[in-house]
């Protein structure tokens, strides 16, 4: 797809009421700056972007634009900590199990926001912990159980890289070559975007041999959103487990992993979900394998069952749901961050996040859109239909991207750079307007011209 032929439908007349309209595939909004100006002024989110520390450029905010990468911090998240440090400082040990939030049962606060988020049945399906990759890792030692005749994995084309080397280890671990045992979807020649049939069509061909299905709820480098229900169908229906990568999903769309049967899933709290760098991860399973305590595992005392936690006995027990695969006693600091920012969201309701995105980005593409035609330096390679992204567009330049890159960065606008050539832009709807994405445009023009 080549950036011209981008919206060349039709235009949408201009909406009078965008936030409760239904967005149609190729937005084409009004690029005035008084546009943007009033969107900023009716939008129902406007007054979060007050509880967030916005950096600094030159005595003003800078324009940041990388949410994707690292959601920027709440205010409300150092009270949240210093309410742990207090509670160490004043109790010590006794903090497990006194103070307002006792740390035994710290994950369980996060608990309500993260299955609204997720769309799980109830809090038996998730808990946050540990790390991403190590996550990753845990979950395939359930799930990923290759024998001579199921040992393939099905990925995504240039999935995000730590994803492969869990993949690519995993296959080595159980003695199997990665090069035959996994499998890498690709859009057709030429292509950006991978269609499901594409994915379902290769799900199909392998099915005798194929053991499990990973991919990513949005893609890192193209921002594609990939369709979770009818590809964990297809899956299924080959006789796979099917398991998704949420760090570029959780916070940025809606989810509805229990509908959809996902098998497990896995995520990051420091993208969208504005946790902190390194911040507490998290897990997904389905209560269909959640209530099996007989699935391999890799276990930890964390996941013993909770009365009998400080018995301090040999065999293993653990506990129904997500909670039997926590290993560690929980970082309680981190948790706190990730509990302030959790509670911005379940304030400003994903549905309504989701509504302003597809708004703000439609509103970035319209704007782009006219920046690529004219110029030619660079194209969208995210997919114009707004149901098939989330918050961010790739731009991918043809040619002087990292000067671009560069040039952006010393006015003041803080986007990121992909090898081989792209910049991601990505407005969070809880603390970007529509003038930080107007002033972007102006800036990004400026710079190529
Ligand atoms: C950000 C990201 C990661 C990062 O993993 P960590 O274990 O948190 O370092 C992994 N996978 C995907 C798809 C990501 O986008």
């Amino acid at each position: 797809m080549v950036a011209e032929t981008r919206g060349g439908h039709s235009p949408i007349p201009f909406i009078q009421h965008p936030l409760i309209a239904t967005p149609a595939p190729h937005m084409n909004l009004d690029t005035s700056h008084t546009f943007a100006q009033t969107q900023d002024r009716e939008d129902p989110l406007a007054s979060f972007r007050n509880g967030f520390h916005i950096p600094q450029f030159k005595g003003g905010d800078c324009i940041y634009l990388c949410g994707n990468s690292l959601g920027l911090q709440p205010k409300s998240v150092v009270t949240a900590i210093e309410n742990e440090l207090d509670t160490w400082k004043s109790m010590g040990v006794e903090g497990h199990f006194k103070g307002s939030f006792p740390w035994f049962h710290y994950h369980k606060f996060l608990k309500p926001t993260l299955v609204e988020l997720t769309g799980a049945l109830d809090q038996t399906e998730v808990t946050p912990m540990g790390s991403l990759s190590a996550n990753l890792h845990f979950m395939l030692a359930t799930f990923y159980q290759p024998d001579q005749h199921r040992y393939k994995i099905i990925v995504e084309a240039g999935a995000f890289p730590s994803d492969l080397y869990a993949l690519e280890t995993q296959c080595l671990f159980h003695g199997y070559d990665p090069n035959t045992a996994i499998i890498e979807v690709s859009p057709k020649p030429g292509a950006h975007i991978l269609e499901t049939t594409d994915i379902v069509n290769c799900i199909e061909k392998h099915a005798d041999q194929l053991a499990m299905v990973l991919f990513s709820g949005v893609q890192y480098y193209s921002g594609q959103r990939f369709e979770i229900g009818p590809i964990t169908e297809a899956g299924h229906q080959a006789g796979a487990m099917v398991g998704w990568d949420l760090a570029h999903a959780i916070g940025n769309v809606p989810l509805s992993l229990h509908q959809d049967e996902v098998d497990f899933a896995v995520w990051c709290s420091y993208k969208y979900l504005n946790s902190g760098p390194g911040g507490t991860a998290g897990i997904f399973v389905h209560q269909k394998h959640g209530g099996n305590t007989k699935l391999k595992r890799l276990g930890g005392w964390w996941g013993h069952h909770e009365q009998e936690r400080f018995h301090m006995k040999k065999g293993f027990k653990p506990i129904t749901g997500a909670d039997g695969w926590q290993l560690s006693n929980a970082n309680v600091l981190s948790m706190a961050a990730q509990k302030a920012s959790l509670e911005i969201f379940k304030q400003a309701n994903i549905d309504r996040i989701r509504k302003k995105s597809l708004l703000l980005t439609g509103y970035l593409e319209t704007l782009l859109m006219k920046l690529s035609s004219e110029s030619g330096v660079f194209e969208i390679i995210t997919p114009e239909n707004p149901e098939q992204r989330g918050a961010q567009l790739s731009l991918l330049f043809h040619q002087q991207g990292r000067e671009v890159f560069q040039g952006l960065k010393e006015q003041g606008v803080i986007v990121d750079w992909r090898e081989p050539g792209s910049i991601r832009v990505a407005p969070a709807p809880l603390y970007n307007t529509f003038e930080d994405v107007f002033q972007f445009c102006e800036i990004l023009k400026r710079l190529i011209e």
